[in-house]
């Protein structure tokens, strides 16, 4: 509804009888229900395919809004916030709150709420779609050639087809993997573990060890690095793992699981570790292998067109988000670009544009440099632009500014509860390269100053930015 109505483009060709669809999706997740509403909203006659329709489905497959919405970043967010009333129970009896019994959380009611909303959210995807005029198909759509798509029973002639399929979780091959589940499962449990392994040192394990923690759930977080989240900052990655711990949580790095195995009805996972003996631990209620995830191209037809695809099994494109194949095209997880939600919505606007847009926007590219992204681990850790370790490689010279800190209202409970900010700026042009923050609401604070690298902030202009006090934020206009 946020999407502003342009007057259809004049060259669209639309009326060649041969084919049923001018533009055909596979996928209704983020990328591709963003490509085939924007396409329809421009006057191309749409089609979408998706595994369900209109259920929520147990077996955790299919859906419109895909991932984000009923396997990812919503149900996570919500997870989250169930959790984050712990540490406030904490504080408010610090701030003096008399809290007469241990608050307790009605899980069923929390998943019932959630499911609830989740139901309601991908209905929306649906609406949306087929109020901007397109068609969406309940079934596996299955590519015949570069023109004909399948969905049940039906062969469709679609002029342009787009590949939006999205990724799946992965498991390493571990002895008795199967006992294991991935994220699609844990963010819908009917009932909370007592005990919990996560392994896995990135995003998803991040944030599901923390929230299983902050759930009350005895949690053990094994990761093969000395430190979590590779590839983030390093100064950031340590502060982020010295902060878990001040929460309590159990970590194990440097450790892999070898063997998953049943034992008296519950899990036993023996790990090895990079040093020393192997270790197990018993009485387990869920081991949740959070180590990755793959592009879906099997099973949808690929094989019969000559689409090519990277190493690790994601379709090819170029900045137009067009593969080898003249006119398929691909957006979202699937392509292995970067996997996050805004991004995939971003390159499924960018296509509809060029493809069926004013001429004016036909040249409008994704852009993938400077994405911000946050790891919804408590406490977050958002960043954007270069890492400190990045910049050494990229840069000639630059200086850092950093400042850590117990954030005013922990100030007066958890005081071991500490931020950290951080800057880094490019000493020749003066212009800030890098932000990263870890600590409460840094996703909220690193979203604003993303659009300030964006448009070139130098660290000056940040200098003269008067703060707003008392927050944790004034610290980026406060680094001297
Ligand atoms: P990531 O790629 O972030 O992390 C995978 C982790 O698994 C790494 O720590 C990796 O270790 C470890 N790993 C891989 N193979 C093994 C193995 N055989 N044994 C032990 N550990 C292993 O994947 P995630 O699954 O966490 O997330 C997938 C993607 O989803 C992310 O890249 C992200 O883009 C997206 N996402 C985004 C979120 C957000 O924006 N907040 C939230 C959740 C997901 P190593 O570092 O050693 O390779």
């Amino acid at each position: 509804s946020l999407l502003p109505i342009w007057t259809p483009a004049v060259d669209l060709n639309m009326s060649d009888e041969k084919y049923d669809f001018d533009f055909f999706v596979i996928g209704g997740g983020s990328g591709g229900v963003r490509a085939a509403r924007v396409a329809a909203t421009f006057g191309a006659k749409v089609g979408l395919c998706e595994l369900k329709l209109d259920a929520i489905s147990t077996d955790h497959t299919g859906g419109m809004g895909g991932t984000c919405v009923l396997r990812g970043c919503i149900p996570k967010k919500f997870m989250v916030y169930a959790g984050e009333f712990t540490d406030e129970c904490e504080d408010a009896k610090a701030y003096g709150w008399d809290i007469p019994q241990k608050p307790t959380l009605d899980w069923k009611k929390f998943i019932g709420k959630k499911r609830q909303e989740l139901e309601r959210l991908s209905g929306l995807y649906k609406k949306n779609l087929t109020s901007a005029g397109g068609q969406c198909f309940q079934g596996r759509g299955h590519v015949i050639d570069r023109h004909t798509v399948r969905v049940n029973d039906k062969e469709y002639k679609v002029r342009h087809l787009c590949i939006a399929t999205g990724g799946r979780p992965s498991k390493p091959p571990i002895e008795g993997k199967d006992l294991a589940v991935v994220s699609d499962h844990v963010l819908d449990l009917d009932e909370l573990p007592k005990k919990i392994v996560i392994v896995g040192g990135g995003y998803i394990a991040c944030e599901q060890a923390c929230i299983f923690h902050s759930l009350g759930v005895e949690t053990h977080f094994v990761f093969r690095q000395d430190y979590v989240l590779r590839g983030f900052d390093q100064e950031c990655r340590e502060f982020a793992q010295q902060q878990y711990s001040v929460h309590g949580m159990k970590m194990h790095p440097e450790n892999s699981p070898s063997k998953i195995e049943k034992v008296d009805g519950k899990l036993k996972v023996t790990f090895e570790p990079k040093k020393g003996d192997k270790w197990s631990l018993e009485g387990v209620d869920i081991c949740l292998l959070a180590t990755g995830r793959n592009a879906v191209t099997k099973g949808i037809g690929l094989e019969s067109t000559d689409v090519k695809l990277d190493e690790k099994g994601g379709v090819i494109v170029d900045k137009h988000s067009k593969t080898n194949v003249d006119n398929i095209w691909a957006v979202g997880d699937v392509t292995n670009r970067i996997p996050l939600t805004p991004v995939a919505r971003m390159e499924g606007m960018c296509l509809a544009h060029h493809l069926f847009g004013p001429k004016d926007s036909k040249t409008q590219v994704p852009d993938h440099d400077v994405v911000a992204s946050v790891v919804f681990s408590s406490p977050n850790l958002a960043s954007v632009g270069l890492t400190e370790e990045a910049a050494i490689e990229e840069l000639k010279d630059f200086e850092v500014f950093s400042s850590s800190f117990t954030p005013l209202k922990q100030s007066l409970s958890r005081k071991d509860i500490k931020c950290l900010t951080k800057l880094l700026v490019d000493s020749k042009t003066q212009k800030v390269v890098g932000v990263h923050m870890v600590g409460a609401e840094a996703a909220e604070i690193v979203q604003g100053l993303a659009a300030a690298i964006k448009a070139g902030i130098t660290k000056h202009t940040l200098d003269i930015t008067v703060g707003l006090h008392p927050t944790s934020a004034e610290e980026f206009v406060t680094m001297w």
